[in-house]
């Protein structure tokens, strides 16, 4: 049964994108988790615009926490 929904936390590590970051977050949602993210990248690492290519190495590394 396809099971969307947002009650599944998400987890991400930039560390696993950003060898050395220790930035880490965990959201409800993929989305949630890219804006917070994008925020830190353009923060930390002067990362301007949040391409597709960066977008599809984040959601990769996404890890959902059952
Ligand atoms: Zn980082």
């Amino acid at each position: 049964m396809a099971h969307e929904g947002d009650e599944f936390m998400k987890a991400f590590a930039c560390g696993d994108v950003v060898p050395g970051c220790a930035a880490s977050w965990t959201a409800t949602s993929d989305d949630d988790l890219l804006v917070l993210v994008g925020a830190h990248a353009h923060a930390a690492h002067g990362i301007e615009e949040v391409t597709p290519e960066l977008v599809d190495s984040v959601t990769r590394h996404i890890v959902a926490l059952s």
